[in-house]
């Protein structure tokens, strides 16, 4: 018998059912229509061994100490920047990896590393 059944294993319902099962002793059920967890967010192998994002490229942001804790319980972490985006864009607009990013605690943007 469960005391809550989550729809949905994207950030929003795994993120709730870890809170409800670690964080209140509740015994949770959380089911996805798809056949892993992750959500949009997911990513995977492919048949050439390279690490893709399934539903499109996902990188991490936060200027929250206590959410990129929070994730660190849960992932280890790759730096990241947008090198290839000042490429991109040199000329006519600034990097974004230096106007609209937001950081962590330390000031560097991160993705999760698999
Ligand atoms: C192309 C793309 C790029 C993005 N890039 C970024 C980024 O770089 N950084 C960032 O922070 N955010 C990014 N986002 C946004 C991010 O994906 C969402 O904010 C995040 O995934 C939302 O999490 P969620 O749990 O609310 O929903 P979702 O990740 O959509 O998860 C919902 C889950 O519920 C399941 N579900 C839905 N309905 C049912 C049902 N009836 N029965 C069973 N299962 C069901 C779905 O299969 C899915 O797995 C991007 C989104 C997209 C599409």
């Amino acid at each position: 018998m469960f005391d809550y059944m989550i729809v949905g294993a994207g950030f929003a319902g795994s993120v709730l059912a870890e809170r409800l099962a670690a964080g209140m002793n509740k015994k949770v059920l959380i089911v996805d229509r798809r056949p892993h967890i992750g959500g949009n967010a997911y990513d995977c192998y492919d048949e050439h061994g390279i690490l893709i994002h399934k539903y499109g490229p996902h990188i991490f942001h936060t200027n929250s100490a206590e959410i990129f804790d929070y994730l660190s319980r849960f992932t280890a972490w790759r730096q990241y920047q947008h090198r290839g985006a000042r490429a991109w864009m040199a000329g006519w607009c600034r990097s974004r990896s230096t106007s609209t990013r937001s950081t962590n605690s330390t000031g560097s943007p991160w993705t999760l590393k698999a």
